[in-house]
């Protein structure tokens, strides 16, 4: 998985976040297939300044989509 980086709140203009798992619960990315249901929980990227989510994220976005499945 690429590293993305994120150096300034598109908001506030602030430069400190706080990486948070969504929720425990309910906070997952479900990819329904013919099969199965795949998830991953989801991430939030916040900016302590303003509380403003900059970016949603998997951590785990090959358990949605192995790479091989991929459409080119
Ligand atoms: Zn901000």
């Amino acid at each position: 998985m690429k590293e993305v980086k994120i150096e300034k709140c598109p908001y506030c203009g602030g430069e400190e976040f706080i990486e948070s798992n969504v929720s425990c619960t309910a906070g997952e990315v479900c990819v329904a297939t013919n099969s199965w249901v795949r998830m991953a929980v989801l991430f939030a990227t916040v900016c302590r300044d303003c509380g403003s989510v900059v970016r949603f994220f998997c951590k785990t976005p090959e358990k949605l989509y192995p790479k091989k499945e991929r459409r080119e």
